[in-house]
């Protein structure tokens, strides 16, 4: 009898323990997205939600921190599911190439949840080998099996429906070269952008956003110059507009009304971007492409939020590589300038500066509304995983890491 009523107390327990699983899962689902849909495809016509089991999946695959809840460090308001946190900073790491794995060489990072490791090969004074392994922490990190549809529903996604409560957010993608930021950021198929304009353009059409409407702009800055893309790249000025704005004077913008239009005239601005014939030597690493969807009032042209998708220089190209070539070098201090003022600047919205150093560059100087108070901002800094870029990939995640300080308890740090 005894037995018996163990055995009950136990099942008792069992489904006591569900239903509070069930329910966590239904409050993470509802903090995703506040409309409490989770998660969906979203097609150009059609909005359909992702079976649960793939949610769930999605939940699983992001719950696992070392410690869990609430151990993430000084920010005690932190928690692990926030994706509509101010700011935020994910990792990426793309897989090896076909070109590396030819070559032998050896991915280098290992994600765990929230958490990556990379190993740095070494070598001691007396020529010994050796691996030291630096551990980091971020809000999120893609495996090298994430697609741009999993990036995107945990990166651009909360943007998009902050973009619509009339809010000012950014994305941007930095990284070394050949790192990815380009395939996630501003691929012609399936960029988050595009990913992004789906969702907008599904959003546009409900009858309470009919007085609504899109519009984008494209622009690149190289040498602390604008170039609009949209416009035989015509040199643009930044314009402080009096009203503590800054403005892109002249930046011509094309009202959009579904996701093959944006696509088109994305094609378009994106062939000005490596074909100039100004740029005689100046490759797409060398400048930042700004790609922004604005959502206006259809009759008086307001603005009314802004969506920004940024596809930043090369981070390598702002090291001092002791080049010899003047242009080069030019080049390099200009993006290292701009690099190291955009990590001020978010440092600064992070920390909830009154005073936000945006004037240290043309980068940060046209993004300022991307700085104040009710701004979001994620950044995607985007990792080769291969041995020979070790060193590169340090750099990136030691920025990443400064951007938004998140350490976990216990000092996961690289
Ligand atoms: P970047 O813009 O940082 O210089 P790219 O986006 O051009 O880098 O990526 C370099 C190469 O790696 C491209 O051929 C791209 O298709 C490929 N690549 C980048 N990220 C991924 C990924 N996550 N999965 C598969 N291929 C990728
Ligand atoms: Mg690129």
């Amino acid at each position: 009898q005894q037995q018996q009523y163990r055995q009950q107390q136990r099942e008792l327990m069992l489904q006591q323990q569900q239903q509070q699983q069930q329910q966590m899962m239904q409050m993470e689902q509802q903090r995703q997205y506040p409309d409490g849909r989770g998660f969906k495809v979203a097609s150009d016509d059609e909005e359909d939600p992702i079976p649960v089991q793939e949610a769930q999946r999605g939940l699983n695959a992001y719950s696992v921190p070392a410690g869990g809840r609430g151990t993430l460090g000084r920010n005690s308001s932190y928690t692990v599911n926030d994706m509509m946190a101010k700011i935020r900073v994910c990792v990426r790491k793309r897989p090896l190439s076909s070109k590396e794995v030819h070559r032998g060489e050896k991915d280098m990072a290992s994600v765990s949840g929230r958490q990556l490791a990379v190993d740095e090969p070494k070598v001691r004074l007396d020529m010994t080998k050796f691996i030291e392994r630096h551990k980091f922490v971020f809000d999120e990190v893609f495996d090298s099996d994430a697609t741009n549809e999993d990036v995107y529903r945990r990166t651009a996604y909360p943007l998009v429906q902050y973009l619509f409560e009339g809010g000012k957010a950014t994305c941007f993608a930095y990284g070394q070269t050949g790192s990815g930021k380009t395939y996630t950021m501003l691929d012609d198929s399936q960029g988050l952008y595009v990913l992004a304009a789906r969702d907008i353009f599904v959003k546009l059409r409900s009858p309470e956003n009919a007085h609504l409407s899109i519009f984008m702009g494209f622009y690149e800055i190289y040498q602390g110059q604008l170039h609009d893309l949209l416009n035989e790249r015509k040199k643009l000025h930044a314009r402080e507009d009096g009203k503590n704005g800054v403005v892109v004077a002249g930046l011509k913008e094309f009202e959009i009304v579904n996701v093959e239009g944006l696509m088109q005239v994305f094609a378009y601005g994106n062939n000005a971007r490596s074909t100039g014939s100004t740029r005689a030597n100046a490759d797409s690493s060398r400048s930042h492409a700004i790609m922004q969807i604005v959502l206006k009032d259809s009759a008086s042209k307001t603005v009314i939020g802004k969506l920004s998708f940024i596809d930043l220089a090369g981070s390598e190209r702002g090291a001092d590589r002791g080049e010899t070539d003047v242009k080069t070098r030019m080049e390099g201090a200009e993006i290292n300038k701009s690099l190291l003022a955009l990590k001020e600047c978010i440092r600064a919205l992070d920390q909830d500066k009154k005073h936000t150093p945006f004037r240290q560059s043309k980068l940060t100087q046209v993004l300022k509304d991307s700085f104040v108070g009710n701004s979001r901002t994620c950044m995607i800094a985007t990792i080769s995983p291969n041995n020979s870029n070790s060193e590169h990939t340090l750099n990136t995640l030691r920025y990443a890491d400064r951007v938004k300080e998140l350490k976990a308890e216990g000092g996961a740090k690289g």
